[in-house]
């Protein structure tokens, strides 16, 4: 086998022969493993590896795949390749920086290992050692060699490879990694099976995933590939348990909770509300709103996610949802994450909920004090409304007494926390949040395993899909071009950049200066108007207002465009360095056009320099469904970077996968359940204390080596 050496010591240890205390061997501290002396385990206890069990679960962190030994009569130069040979000469460096050479015969021919910047390394070797060598395959002066870059000792020359994978760990400095990979590949195959398996002492069925000792075996030997894999979705599995179990605990709170008022929609009620609209709904519309209101009649609280692609019309199930709310006397709140989106909902209640003769009333940091007053006295006397707002109304000061139902729009600009706030404003509020980011299946698991999930699939009808192009910069000048002909025309533009000002590290334009240089090269027409984060939340309504109106019909921006805003004669969105965005920002930023009958495009500017990222943007040239792209942005950026995740910084697991194992997502939140309903939610937490990722946290919390 490798050259590990004699057989692990653990299995003799004297530990082990008591029985029935099958804990007693994984608490053995390090020290008394062979190797391991006290330099090594100060090091290891420094890193927060005490014990055997400790060493079994620090997990590595990359796995390089090591492949079949071929003949070395038919290595190919260029290419990497492994070999198993007998080693026949030994050739040491002459010079410090020189190379080792040590040349290796199969049965039908030999090559020569060559290891560099090794000096040392030719003292390892034995004439008639077999070893397997991995490396890049190379010739010099008509012989091949492999340069090699990962060896080990095998039994014989029809060994094999010694393993399917060599894992690799953060390990401390003092721990050289070839002694690691002995000690942790002999308790692997001693002592892993004797770790708890919290699993197994649910009364949750077996077969579903590894049991946790031979899954951990598994994942330090990378004996084979199918085992590997099998081990990495016990330990995904994990991931996902120890991830979900907060917020589904969360949940079975929220459901142990009862409303002190239900709302109930009839039919008629139904009819007088939809006929408040200046549009037909669609069907997608009409079904989140069944499920809507049957939430609102039900006695425990809603707890619901809304999500559909831009433009899906999720505005207006909110606010027939909070009419509905507000006609039954109660008191309703709509929190959008930018000023400039809760003006806009406040205008798209004027049209929908004055005719109803529902009240609302709106409060951003730019309500003045007297107006903010009265509408204190308002609402804390219980009259029934809507409140608009943004972060605004999140503070304590604001009192909602009678609030039944919250809606947040935008959820992603919101954390847990700021829901929770929202929700704690009166007893069992009910709770609709809202995304624009089509999810994909696991994510929304992942992220909102807590929430039931609606989808508004369907778009309202006489949409055309935006025409969409990628240009490079240096041809920014045709794209301004462009711009001036669409505003003469009597259009709108939005141009999207990703920096406020410029910044000496990137290579970026900044909304400022892109804003002045086109007014400077429109010569005053049209006009051009300017919104960003660091400006006056009234100097970016005024810019948005002059835009929608028509007055400045250019409006340069950073992504305060990106939530929401709603301006059906704008027909072209330009983004430039698209790139620095993700697939699903630019399906949203192209989902503020094209939502008026004329047709529109995007053209998306991107550095010249980058193939790669000039093909991640071909795929919104053609595909327009959100939700494809979104799965798209998930597989190749992975779900860190889709918006709605990147708050839950949770999301980088280890193991887990999310574009690949939904069903164990699936499978963890359904056993979490069954486990909550079988015993309590502490009981649940102990029991998990002893998973791996728990322990990965604990250590990572206690240790100044993160272990991966
Ligand atoms: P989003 O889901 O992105 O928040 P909005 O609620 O802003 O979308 O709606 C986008 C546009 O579609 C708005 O101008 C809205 O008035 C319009 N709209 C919504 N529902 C319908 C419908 N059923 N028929 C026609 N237009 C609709
Ligand atoms: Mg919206």
């Amino acid at each position: 086998m490798s050259r590990s050496g004699p057989p692990a010591k653990p299995s003799t240890e004297p530990t082990r022969e008591l029985p029935g205390t099958p804990g007693r061997a994984l608490d053995q501290a390090l020290s008394s493993l062979r190797g391991v002396g006290p330099a090594r385990a100060a090091a290891f206890a420094a890193a927060g590896l005490q014990t055997v069990r400790d060493l079994l679960l620090h997990l590595p962190t990359k796995f390089t795949p090591l492949p079949h030994p071929q003949p070395t009569a038919r290595l190919e130069p260029g290419k990497d390749a492994a070999v198993v040979g007998r080693v026949t000469r030994i050739v040491p460096s002459r010079r410090r920086q020189g190379a080792t050479r040590v040349d290796v015969e199969d049965d039908r021919g030999t090559v020569s290992l060559v290891f560099f910047h090794q000096p040392h390394v030719g003292s390892a070797f034995t004439r008639g050692a077999f070893v397997y060598a991995l490396g890049r395959v190379g010739v010099r002066d008509g012989k091949t060699f492999l340069a090699v870059g990962h060896y080990e000792f095998v039994a014989a020359l029809d060994s094999g490879r010694p393993a399917a994978a060599l894992p690799a760990y953060v390990l401390p400095d003092a721990v050289p990694p070839r002694l690691h990979r002995r000690l942790v590949r002999d308790l692997a195959r001693t002592l892993a099976v004797e770790l708890d398996d919290w699993r197994a002492a649910s009364d949750l069925p077996g077969a579903a995933v590894l049991p946790l000792g031979r899954a951990i075996a598994a994942i330090h030997e990378c004996a084979d590939e199918v085992e590997l894999d099998a081990a990495r979705r016990r330990l995904a599995y994990d991931e996902f348990v120890h991830h979900l179990r907060p917020l589904i605990a969360a949940r079975a709170q929220v459901e142990r909770t009862t409303k002190p008022d239900v709302v109930r929609v009839d039919a008629d009620e139904f009819e007088r509300l939809r006929a408040a609209l200046p549009f037909a709904l669609t069907r997608a519309q009409r079904r989140v709103l069944d499920e809507v209101f049957a939430d609102l009649a039900r006695g425990t609280p809603m707890h619901r996610l809304l999500h559909g692609d831009v433009g899906s019309g999720k505005t207006a199930v909110a606010l027939l949802a909070a009419a509905a709310v507000v006609r039954a006397k109660h008191q309703a709140a709509l929190l959008a994450p930018t000023a400039l989106l809760a003006d806009q909902h406040e205008r798209t209640a004027r049209r929908i909920l004055e005719p109803l003769g529902v009240p609302f009333a709106s409060l951003t940091a730019a309500t003045p004090a007297r107006a903010r007053k009265e509408l204190a006295a308002r609402l804390e006397s219980g009259e029934p409304l809507l409140l608009i707002g943004t972060h605004a109304l999140l503070v304590e000061r604001v009192k909602i007494p009678k609030l039944r139902l919250a809606v947040v729009d935008e959820q992603h600009r919101f954390g847990v926390q700021q829901r929770g706030r929202l929700r704690a404003k009166a007893s069992a509020v009910d709770l609709l949040v809202m995304s624009a980011t089509p999810i994909p299946r696991t994510l929304a698991l992942a992220v909102f395993g807590d929430l039931e999930v609606s989808a508004l699939d369907e778009m309202p009808p006489g949409r055309t899909p935006v025409a969409t192009s990628v240009r490079e910069r240096r041809e920014l000048k045709t794209v301004a071009d462009d711009i001036r002909d669409v505003a003469r025309a009597g259009g709108r533009v939005f141009v999207v950049c990703p920096l406020v000002a410029e910044s000496e590290q990137q290579d970026l334009i900044a909304a400022e200066t892109l804003a002045k240089k086109l007014a400077a090269y429109f010569k005053g027409s049209p006009a051009v108007g300017l919104a960003h984060g660091r400006r006056k939340p009234e100097e970016n309504a005024a810019a948005l207002a002059a835009f929608q109106a028509g007055r400045v019909p250019v409006l340069v921006s950073t992504l305060v465009v990106e939530v929401g805003v709603d301006v059906p004669e704008a027909t072209l969105m330009v983004v430039v360095d698209a790139a620095r965005f993700g697939l699903a920002a630019l399906h949203q930023l192209r989902g503020r056009v094209g939502r008026g009958a004329r047709a529109s495009r995007c053209i998306l500017v991107a550095k010249d320099d980058k193939p790669e990222s000039r093909e991640r943007l071909d795929v919104l040239v053609d595909e327009h469904d959100g939700l494809v792209i979104a799965q798209k942005d998930l597989e190749v950026r992975g779900p860190g970077q889709i918006a709605g995740s990147r708050q839950h910084g949770v999301l980088d697991f280890g193991f887990a996968d999310l574009a690949r194992d939904v069903d164990l997502l699936a499978q963890a939140q359904q056993d979490l359940r069954r486990l909550l309903e079988a015993t309590d939610a502490r009981a649940i937490e102990h029991a998990l204390r002893s998973s791996p990722p728990a322990l990965r946290e604990r250590l990572a919390t206690t240790a100044s080596v993160g272990p991966g």
